[in-house]
């Protein structure tokens, strides 16, 4: 034991001090505690696609399950990422989900001394990959949940290397406008590396999306993050990308594992991409269920953050000064359907509940409802 803990020890203290990433409840997990059937399980609580894998995906993978004997080639996917963006095949990164390329973007950029710059309230990777090098975390206080960019621009000093940025955020599904994001970028130092997070992008109204793409050849310093994970529905096989300056790409290079993307994940994606039909009946279905929860909340006289993404977060009311939005997460979990808490995100009054299919939207009020009366 004692040996065990001087090696503990060996890890530098800014490792250690790391709180882990806390993922929605899976299914199984609620039904084996619970004894629920798996099949009467509701989860909403990780922003995954209600429809699935498109079929084309899933044709794709089992395609190539005989090849796995290979190691992957990104080949074909950064070719058709770099035909759909316009982009030179240079400028992307894949990554085994966005995740590692924001990771990438903290192994590349931060170290002990340094630090970076997001929002309160912001995606629990952020600090994730600022702390796991060493640096420091400068949090910007949110208004009205949204990141405030002109306190963020303030809050850049001399030692700031990476700004962090999600737009749309998540957890509050806040949004920034294009003139917001652009007047941010042009009065940004040019050493600082902003990474804009756009896992949401594809459900955003097109005509609220930004021109982010374009931008990465304005501004040098730009790194655009997408995932397949959320409209695509590849969540489980983990595949995102950056968008960047040749330079910059190769810099991720650098600390990119050399396979971090696997075969099935490559095809799948490939696929996707080209599978528009399913991205465009997304995301009408989300439009559809957002108005939906929406409606349903306002029946039962709850306030949410206006959201831009598959999600909401709803504001659970106190009984007196005490927080309720726990307890009703327990009861929701009883009732098989999983929301995600969001006290870790410094809101300790909303629960996160993603937008599903008609059926579980349903089920989500009704056991809603139940919650808030028990
Ligand atoms: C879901 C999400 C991601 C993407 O995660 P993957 O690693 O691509 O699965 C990135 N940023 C935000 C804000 C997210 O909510």
């Amino acid at each position: 034991m004692s040996n065990l803990l001087d090696i503990c020890e060996l890890s530098p203290a800014y490792v250690r001090a790391i709180a882990p990433y806390q993922p929605g409840k899976p299914i199984t997990a609620l039904a084996r505690e619970f004894g629920l059937d798996e099949r009467a399980v509701v989860k909403l609580a990780s922003n995954e696609n209600p429809r699935g894998i498109s079929p084309k995906a899933l044709a794709a993978v089992k395609a190539a399950l005989p090849e796995l004997a290979r190691y992957p080639d990104g080949f074909e996917l950064s070719e058709a990422l770099s035909r759909r963006l316009g982009v030179a095949m240079e400028q992307i990164v894949l990554g085994n989900g966005s995740n590692d390329v924001l990771e990438l973007a903290g192994m590349a950029f931060l170290a002990p001394g340094c630090s970076a710059v997001y929002s309160q309230h912001a995606f629990a990777v952020y600090p994730l990959a600022t702390q796991a090098r060493g640096a420091h975390s400068i949090v910007v206080a949110a208004k009205n949940y949204a990141h405030d960019l002109e306190a963020m621009l303030a809050a850049i000093r001399a030692d700031t290397h990476v700004v962090f940025i999600a737009n749309p955020n998540n957890p509050t599904g806040t949004m920034l406008t294009a003139a917001e994001l652009e007047s941010f970028l042009s009065r940004a130092p040019k050493n600082v590396v902003v990474v804009v997070d756009e896992a949401y992008n594809e459900y955003l109204d097109p005509a609220l999306r930004c021109p982010s793409i374009a931008w990465v050849e304005r501004f040098p310093n730009l790194i655009v993050t997408r995932t397949f994970s959320k409209v695509y529905g590849l969540a489980g096989l983990r595949v995102g990308y950056g968008v960047c300056h040749p330079e910059v790409a190769a810099l991720l290079n650098r600390v990119r594992q050399p396979f971090n993307v696997n075969n099935l994940a490559i095809v799948a994606a490939t696929a996707a991409l080209a599978d528009e039909d399913f991205v465009r009946e997304s995301y009408a279905l989300n439009v559809a269920g957002m108005a939906q929860l929406l409606d349903g909340c306002k029946r039962l006289g709850l306030a949410s953050i206006p959201s831009h993404g598959n999600f909401i977060s709803v504001e659970i009311p106190r009984a007196g000064t005490q927080s309720q939005a726990g307890a009703v997460y327990q009861k929701l979990l009883r009732l098989g359907v999983i929301v995600r808490p969001l006290a870790g995100y410094a809101m300790p009054d909303h629960l996160r509940v993603t937008i599903g299919l008609a059926e579980e939207n349903m089920r989500f009020l009704e056991a809603l409802e139940a919650a808030l009366k028990a």
